[in-house]
């Protein structure tokens, strides 16, 4: 059977990844069910070089450790047109990492007073990096297009989630179901991409 190691330490995003790729036939271990203990320093410029940056990294570690896996990592974050696209790649060190996100949600709704809803444009965006045991290369991306509200809303998701908010829908990410998130989600259509590329060559 096949293992695929996705590089995170993330509980949620494992869950959601186990429910995508889940019927691929394949074995889907986080780095710690691997075995893999590695922390990497996303220095890259772009989502697309840190999910690179990760999973070429872990890939070298699961070679050294003689495991025969695709590996997986991805790398998000949300963008407001309004703020240039930040905080983009530094979503979750904006103001610092250790920070709440009831801050981090009311500074950015403080940046965006007065600020009209057409111009409150914003989108989460993943992007999805698989080096294959042989060594091979795929990337993805899933965006995910919304506007930022004036104030929380909604108790599922994290992160940004309550300030995000899908006009499909008319309410926040936060409100919805985590199935319908999914559905909608960057990091779910960057998997569904991903799921179809591998079942393409393997
Ligand atoms: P990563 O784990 O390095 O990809 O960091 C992603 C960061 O972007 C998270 O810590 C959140 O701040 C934000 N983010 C990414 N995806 C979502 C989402 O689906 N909802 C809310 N925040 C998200």
């Amino acid at each position: 059977m096949q293992t695929i190691i996705f590089a995170t330490g993330n509980k949620d995003k494992m869950k959601e990844i186990r429910m995508i790729l889940g019927g691929m036939g394949a074995e889907i271990l986080s780095m710690k069910e691997a075995g893999i203990v590695l922390d990497v320093e996303e220095n890259g410029t772009s989502f697309e070089e840190n999910a690179r940056i990760k999973a070429t990294a872990v890939a070298q570690r699961a070679k050294a450790l003689s495991i025969d896996a695709i590996v997986m990592a991805d790398d998000s974050g949300l963008e407001i047109d309004y703020l240039g696209g930040e905080p983009g790649i530094y979503s979750a060190r904006y103001m610092g990492e250790t920070t709440s996100y009831a801050v981090k949600n009311q500074n950015l709704i403080d940046r965006l007073s007065d600020v009209p809803d057409e111009q409150r444009t914003a989108r989460f965006v993943c992007a999805i990096a698989a080096v294959l045991p042989e060594g091979e290369y795929l990337e993805t991306r899933g965006i995910m297009e919304g506007r930022i509200g004036y104030g929380e809303s909604g108790e599922n998701g994290f992160g940004y989630d309550p300030i995000f908010i899908l006009p499909k829908y008319g309410c926040t990410t936060a409100d919805l179901d985590p199935e319908v998130k999914n559905e909608e989600s960057h990091r779910g259509k960057a998997l569904r991409a991903m799921r179809e590329k591998l079942q393409q060559i393997t």
